[in-house]
């Protein structure tokens, strides 16, 4: 199915030319762009623990750090590269997990043509390494991609309903793209892709100041500072441990369906319902006060997991409640908060 031409040093031998060698039978070579972020350094733990699997990280650090994966550097089965995924990329890899890009609103409206540039030309070139190489691509899209949603909760088949000239659209319309540009490199080239529309994800090692909510109200708590609800309040979110998600990504890479897979936690919280949780778990004398939000947030949203469910077989285990206190230690460990 591959149309590479002369220009290509190395035809694919497909589908996968590290695991086909007689050296070295089921070896994965795996390449996690973004991998010094969130979500993506938490991929990388687990992937470590399989012995055959040889890990490669490629990240610009604009929202990720190397002290996310101090433990894994110097390791033989590990490499970590400084590299912007706008800029093309050489590397022969069997696995492509592709979350590069910024995830919390404040970092990805802070450079917004950045972050299309990101989505576009960073998925561009990572559909382009994977055609190369014969490679299978997951892409971490979002449930941004429903935008304001006026059906709920959302299932895959569910267009959206975006803004494409607003503040977010950077963000979810470069995503958008990003899933198109997936499916057509795997109709017109044959591409192995897996697609992952991922809801609000939290748990330890998320950025300590990045501005999204369950962030932002452990850090309060914490401080003890007044927890800040954005105007209604009554906007729904639902949130996913990120232990979950990982579990989630892998089934989906190693799965034989292509996505949009929803992947996310369908237990919905109203603002304010979070807020009174975190406040009732982690500092019961901390307020609670009303401030401005920002255009475009979404007023609900709760995955439907249905398909995750049949495809997968996966499904979220961790309660918000029990997933809060475990980014509580993390977030008392770095802002250096003992608990009593
Ligand atoms: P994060 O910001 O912690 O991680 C993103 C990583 O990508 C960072 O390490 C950052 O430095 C890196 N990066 C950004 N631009 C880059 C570029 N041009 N080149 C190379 N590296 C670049 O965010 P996260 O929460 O771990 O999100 C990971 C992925 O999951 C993203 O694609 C995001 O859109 C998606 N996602 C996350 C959530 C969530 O709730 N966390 C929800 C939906 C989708
Ligand atoms: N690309 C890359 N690494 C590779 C192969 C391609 O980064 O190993 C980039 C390449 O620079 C191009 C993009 O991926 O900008 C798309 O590549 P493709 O071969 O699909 O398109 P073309 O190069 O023909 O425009
Ligand atoms: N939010 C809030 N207080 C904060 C930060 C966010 O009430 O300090 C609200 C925000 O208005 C939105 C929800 O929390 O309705 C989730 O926002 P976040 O930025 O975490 O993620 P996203 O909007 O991308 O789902």
């Amino acid at each position: 199915a591959s149309s590479d031409k002369q220009t290509s040093p190395k035809p694919p031998p497909s589908p996968s030319p590290l695991r086909n060698s007689k050296f070295c039978p089921s070896n994965m070579r795996i390449l996690i762009s973004g991998g010094a972020g969130f979500i993506g350094s938490h991929l990388v733990d687990k992937l470590m623990e399989n012995e055959k699997n040889e890990v490669i990280v490629a990240d610009n650090y604009f929202t990720g750090s190397k002290e996310n994966l101090k433990k894994w550097i110097g390791h033989p089965r590990f490499e970590l590269i400084r590299h912007d995924v706008t800029e093309p990329l050489l590397i022969e890899v069997d696995r492509i997990y592709h979350l590069a890009c910024p995830a919390s609103p404040i970092f990805y409206k802070y450079n917004p043509v950045k972050t299309i540039k990101t989505n576009v030309i960073g998925t561009l070139n990572m559909l382009g390494l994977a055609k190369r190489v014969g490679a299978r691509i997951l892409l971490t899209s979002t449930s941004e991609v429903y935008g304001d949603p006026l059906i709920h909760p959302q299932p895959e088949s569910y267009w959206g309903n975006v803004n494409p000239i607003g503040v977010r659209s950077c963000y979810d319309e470069g995503k958008r793209v990003a899933e198109t540009l997936m499916f057509d490199y795997h109709r017109q080239h044959g591409i192995e892709i897996r697609i992952a529309r991922i809801f609000n994800t939290y748990g330890p090692r998320m950025n300590i100041d990045d501005g999204r909510v369950v962030s932002n109200f452990i850090a309060q708590a914490l401080r003890g500072e007044a927890l800040t609800v954005q105007k209604p309040g009554t906007q729904t979110r639902s949130f996913c441990y990120v232990s979950d998600m990982v579990d989630g990504l892998m089934r989906l890479m190693e799965g034989d369906d292509t996505g949009p897979i929803n992947i996310g936690n369908p237990g919905e919280f109203t603002m304010v319902e979070l807020a009174e949780t975190v406040k009732e778990l982690i500092n019961p004398s901390i307020e609670i006060k009303m401030v401005e939000n920002t255009p475009d947030d979404p007023r609900q949203r709760k995955p439907d997991i249905t398909k995750a469910k049949e495809v997968l077989g996966w499904e979220p285990k961790v309660k918000l409640r029990e997933g809060l206190p475990l980014m509580e230690e993390d977030f008392r460990l770095r802002l250096g908060v003992p608990k009593e």
